[in-house]
C-alpha cells in the first residue's frame, strides 16, 4: 500500500513533534520552515518550563495535553540525555483577593491530577524560597525547567533518522485542495501530498487565509522580555517563582524562574509587538503593526483589559518597574543586579470580537489540519498535540 505523503508546516517544537508522531504511523514526511533553523520563534524563545497544569479549566485540551505531554516529555528527554530538572514551582499571594484567587487555581490543580499539589502558608514559603515573599502559595513540586532548543534538535534529528526530511528556508506561500489531492507552494516549488498539517505560530493565521481558511481567530503578537540576574545573586531563587495569574488576563505576570543552564531570569511582561518576529526593540515591521493596530478586536480587548495594559506599559517602558514586579515576590532583587536578557513573542489567537481563544485551537478539513491556537503550555503538551492532531487527522479522513 502506498505510504501517506503528509506536509507539516513548520519547524517549530509542534511541528516537529507533529512530523515524528505521523512517522511512527508510517507517513512520508516533508516539514516546510522557512527559517535557516529549526526552534527559531516561539519554541527557541520562552521560559523553558514543563507547566505541570495547575490553571487550565478541568477537561480542556490545554489541561489534558499538558498532563500527558509532561508524562510524554519526561519520557523523550531521559531517552535522549536532555537537560531536564524537577525545581518545584510557587504560585505566590500577596493578599485576600489573591489567595482566593489562588484557592480556585488549587481547585483546578486537583481537578487536572498535577501530582503533589499544596497550599502552604508564609513559613513554609521561607523553607522552599527563603528569599521569598507573600502570605500564602500553592506549591508544585512537579514543576520542571527543560531545555526547549535541544529537544527540538532532538526531535530533527528522530525525523531524519526515520526518514522523514526537513526542508530548512522552505516557506509556504499556499495550500491547495484537489480532488486527488493537496497542492503546497513553497520557496522550493509547487509539491503534491496527501494531507498537511499547519503549525506555523505566529503566522499561522495567515498561513490558514493562504490555504482559504477564515481569517479569524486572527493572530495578535505580544512580546515578552525577560531579564537576567547577576550570578552572584542567583542564589536568591531555588526554583520557580510565580505570581497569582490575573484570571481576565491570558499570561501568567512576571515570574523569576532559574533555567537549566543556570541562569535566573525575571520575566516576561506582555505587551502588542510591533512585528510578529522582531526580536530586537528598535526592529517595527509595518506590515504586522498595522494589521494589529487595524484589527477592532485588538482595542475591544485593550479596553477591557485597562489595569492590565496600565501595568504592562510601565514594565515596557520601564526596567524599574519591571524589577519592582519581581520585587514584590523577591524583595532581594535590585535594579543593580540585573540585565536586559532575551525577549520571546507569543502567537495569541483573537476572536474578531477582541474576545481570546484560551484554549488550543485545531481547524481544517479532513486533509488539511490547522493548528491556531498553540500558546503556553504548548511547548510542555507538544508531545501530546502531536498525539492529538495525528489522531484528529486520522478521524477526520476516515
Ligand atoms: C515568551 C514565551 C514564554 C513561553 N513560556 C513557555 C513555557 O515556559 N512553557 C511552555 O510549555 N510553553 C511556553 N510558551 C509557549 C511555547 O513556546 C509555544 O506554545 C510553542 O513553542 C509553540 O510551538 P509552535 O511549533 O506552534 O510554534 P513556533 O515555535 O513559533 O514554530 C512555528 C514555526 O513555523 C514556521 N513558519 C511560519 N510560517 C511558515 C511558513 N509559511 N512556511 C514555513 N514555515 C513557517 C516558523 O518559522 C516557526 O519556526 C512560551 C511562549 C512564549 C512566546
Amino acid at each position: 500500500m502506498a505510504r501517506n505523503r503528509v506536509a507539516v508546516v513548520g519547524g517549530g517544537i509542534i511541528g516537529l513533534a507533529v512530523a515524528r508522531q505521523l512517522l511512527a504511523s508510517n507517513a512520508d514526511v516533508t516539514v516546510f520552515e522557512k527559517e535557516p533553523t529549526v526552534g527559531a520563534h516561539q519554541t527557541g524563545h520562552n521560559s523553558g518550563v514543563v507547566h505541570a497544569g495547575l490553571y487550565y479549566v478541568p477537561g480542556s485540551l490545554k489541561a489534558t495535553l499538558c498532563r500527558r505531554g509532561v508524562t510524554l516529555l519526561e519520557e523523550f528527554v531521559e531517552a535522549h540525555s536532555i537537560p531536564y530538572e524537577q525545581c518545584g514551582k510557587l504560585v505566590i499571594a500577596q493578599n485576600e483577593v489573591e489567595k482566593d484567587r489562588l484557592d480556585g487555581i488549587h481547585q483546578r490543580a486537583l481537578a487536572n491530577g498535577v501530582p503533589g499539589v499544596r497550599m502552604i502558608g508564609r513559613d513554609e514559603i521561607g523553607d522552599i524560597e527563603p528569599h521569598a515573599r507573600g502570605v500564602r502559595a500553592l506549591h508544585s513540586p512537579a514543576t520542571a525547567i527543560v531545555d526547549y532548543p535541544a529537544m527540538t534538535r532532538a526531535l530533527a534529528t528522530d525525523i531524519e533518522r526515520r526518514g522523514g526530511r526537513i526542508r530548512l528556508g522552505s516557506a509556504v506561500t499556499g495550500v491547495s485542495e484537489r480532488s486527488a489531492d493537496v497542492l503546497v507552494d513553497s520557496d522550493s516549488g509547487t509539491e503534491s501530498f496527501d494531507r498537511v498539517i499547519a503549525c506555523a505560530g505566529l503566522q499561522s493565521d495567515r498561513v490558514a487565509v493562504d490555504s482559504g481558511e477564515d481569517a479569524y481567530p486572527k493572530i495578535v503578537p505580544f512580546f515578552g522580555d525577560y531579564f537576567l540576574l547577576a550570578v552572584e545573586k542567583s542564589g536568591l531563587v531555588n526554583g520557580l517563582i510565580y505570581p497569582v495569574p490575573d484570571p481576565k488576563y491570558p499570561f501568567l505576570g512576571v515570574h523569576v524562574s532559574r533555567t537549566v543552564h543556570g541562569d535566573v531570569t525575571l520575566g516576561p511582561n506582555a505587551f502588542l509587538s510591533l512585528g510578529r518576529e522582531s526580536y530586537d526593540r528598535r526592529q517595527v515591521s509595518l506590515k504586522d503593526t498595522l494589521d494589529a493596530v487595524g484589527f477592532p478586536g485588538f482595542w475591544k480587548f485593550a479596553a477591557h483589559n485597562m489595569s492590565a495594559a496600565v501595568r504592562e506599559t510601565r514594565t515596557a517602558l520601564s526596567t524599574r518597574a519591571f524589577v519592582e514586579q519581581a520585587r514584590q515576590y523577591v524583595p532581594g532583587i535590585e535594579l543593580k543586579d540585573v540585565r536586559r536578557g532575551p525577549r520571546g513573542i507569543r502567537a495569541q489567537a483573537m476572536n474578531r470580537d477582541g474576545s481570546l481563544e484560551d484554549d488550543f485551537v485545531i481547524t481544517g478539513s479532513s486533509r488539511v489540519l490547522h493548528v491556531r491556537n498553540a500558546p503556553s503550555p504548548g511547548a510542555t503538551s507538544s508531545l501530546a498535540i502531536a498525539e492529538h492532531i495525528v489522531q484528529e487527522a486520522n478521524r477526520r479522513s476516515a
